[in-house]
């Protein structure tokens, strides 16, 4: 299987814990996260840098990087 590494690392936003607060919208450096009517956070995943700034700000733990698990696994 073939995995496209940016692809692979853009971050996941868990709906559950979303409460749209937008706080992730403002600090994305290439504005590809924005709360959509639903209140939740929906990541433009062409434009996205892959910076992990948004799960860094995201006070509910809602926007999560997936590359920690891959970096987990590649240490097993
Ligand atoms: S900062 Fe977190 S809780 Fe707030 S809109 Fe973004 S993903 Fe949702
Ligand atoms: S990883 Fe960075 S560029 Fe991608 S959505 Fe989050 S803040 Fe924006």
């Amino acid at each position: 299987m073939v995995v496209n590494p940016k692809t692979f690392m853009i971050p996941e936003i868990l709906k559950d814990k979303c409460t749209g607060c937008g706080i992730c919208e403002e600090a994305c450096p290439g504005k590809c996260i924005a709360v959509g009517s639903d209140d939740i956070a929906v990541i433009e995943e062409f434009y996205c840098e892959n910076c992990g700034i948004c799960a860094e700000v995201c006070p509910e733990k809602a926007a999560v990087l997936p590359w920690h698990s891959w970096q987990q696994w590649n240490k097993a």
